[in-house]
């Protein structure tokens, strides 16, 4: 893969010390960063990119993403509109991952990447659905990774609404081909769609399926209301109760959303040291409410950020959570400081527990997932001024070069190792089928 040397940037390390080092170079090697900040004068790489004053960052990582909502943009179901949850996963989401077939399910998980990649993030936990294919799906996704060049931690959400535990055999597979694989470029955990959509029997099937290959999973969790009332009328406990007897919770587990999660369940987070994922765009598109997250944060819950299908943009959706968090709580004093460190400190804890390599900072030794901004501060950047920069500028801003696993994938804008032409081609053909097959 060679050398790549990055000279003349501001760097945002994110590092031990929070380091923001001024015409500083990172040089990688293969797909790791082996030196940062002063690199020994003339060393010589395969390729030099003068960043030009302009801000380098790590890699941004998203922890929770639905690659397969691409082709929703703009799509409207027939009839009467959704008037709440239930009728948006019926009338919406349900009949559009119907109706993907297998190479919809690969282009739009590419489209999204590309995107992704140009919006400066490296790293994406994904959550898949598609009931028409679902064998094999997810090396669909995978084929996706491997040709825009991110990593991606996949799984495919077993539910029981259109056969008994569908996907719990494609969530096996695809844990043992990661785990065969060790390539560190994918891996995977257990998916599951919410426990509204799982009896008792299938969820403990699923529980037996992970636990045998030692997988964490990966859940929605209260995200409106319905959720938790079906835990309480159909099976008489506590929605969270319901995971923790199972056996779902841990350090590797992820539970999505928590918008309607008590301080019971929090503390259940935190004693089994779980993992919570906002997702504030998401939660006001669909009008399901504000998560506790930062009653969670106070809890000592570890709350990451996600989009969750809304877009591949992580910045908006760190400036998302604190503007919600915010205008609920009427305090303009709160949740600036645990967005930005949700995004940037949070999301990396929660990568270096399901991929192998360590990422999420400019340091030696780090996985070669580093961003560079077209952005020159003209205010003073230092570490106590990033989290300003972040979410005022930095995600306004257009991202010059992206570099995942040591290889420039984005570069001054473009992903030269794709046909995006083509492929936005390809999309567009594919898009109208996929509508009319989620309307029929
Ligand atoms: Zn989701």
């Amino acid at each position: 893969m060679g050398s790549l040397l990055i000279e003349n940037g501001i760097l945002v390390t994110l590092d031990d010390r929070h380091r923001v080092i001024e015409k500083g170079s990172v040089y990688i090697e293969n797909n790791r960063i082996v030196e940062v900040g002063d690199v020994k004068a003339g060393i010589k790489a395969d390729r030099t990119i003068d960043a030009q004053g302009n801000v380098v960052m790590p890699g941004l990582i998203n922890a929770h993403h639905h690659l397969y909502s691409t082709f929703a943009r703009g799509f409207t179901p027939p009839g009467t509109p959704p008037t709440n949850f239930e009728a948006i996963l019926g009338k919406l989401w349900w009949k559009l991952d119907r109706a993907l077939d297998a190479d919809d399910v690969y282009y739009s998980a590419l489209l999204a990447l590309m995107d992704a990649a140009r919006s400066g993030c490296t790293t994406i936990i994904d959550h898949h659905a598609s009931p028409s294919c679902w064998e094999g799906s997810l090396d669909q996704v995978e084929r996706a990774f491997r040709d825009v060049g991110l990593s991606g931690c996949l799984c495919y959400e077993v539910s029981d609404r259109n056969a008994e535990g569908e996907g719990i055999e494609e969530n096996l597979r695809f844990l043992r081909k990661c785990r065969d694989a060790d390539d560190g470029q994918m891996s995977a955990l257990f998916g599951m769609h919410a426990q509204m959509t799982l009896s008792d029997a299938t969820l403990d099937r699923c529980v037996d399926a992970g636990l045998s290959v030692d997988a964490g999973f990966h859940v929605h969790i209260a995200e409106d209301q319905c959720d938790v009332r079906v835990a309480r009328d159909t099976y008489s406990k506590p929605i969270m109760d319901r995971f923790v007897d199972a056996g779902v919770a841990g350090p590797k587990s992820i539970f999505v959303h928590g918008v309607h999660l008590d301080p019971e369940a929090l503390e259940q987070l935190q004693a089994t040291d779980s993992i919570l994922v906002n997702c504030p765009e998401s939660n006001m598109n669909n009008a399901v409410g504000t998560a506790p997250v930062l009653e969670a944060l106070d809890h000592g819950v570890i709350v990451g950020l996600g989009t969750d299908g809304m877009s591949g943009h992580m910045i908006s959706q760190a400036r998302a959570m604190y503007l919600q968090q915010r205008a609920q709580h009427r305090d303009p004093t709160i949740g600036f400081v645990e967005a930005a460190e949700s995004l940037l400190l949070r999301n990396r804890l929660i990568a270096n527990r399901v991929f192998p390599e360590a990422r999420g900072a400019l340091a030696a030794g780090q996985l070669g997932d580093v961003v560079i901004y077209e952005y020159v501060p003209f205010t003073p950047l230092t570490a106590d001024t990033l989290y300003g920069h972040l979410l005022f500028g930095l995600g306004f801003s257009r991202v010059r070069t992206t570099i995942a696993r040591g290889r420039v994938l984005v570069d001054d804008g473009r992903l030269p190792h794709l046909d995006e032409a083509a492929i936005r081609a390809q999309c567009a053909e594919r898009a109208p089928a996929v509508w009319r097959r989620a309307a029929s």
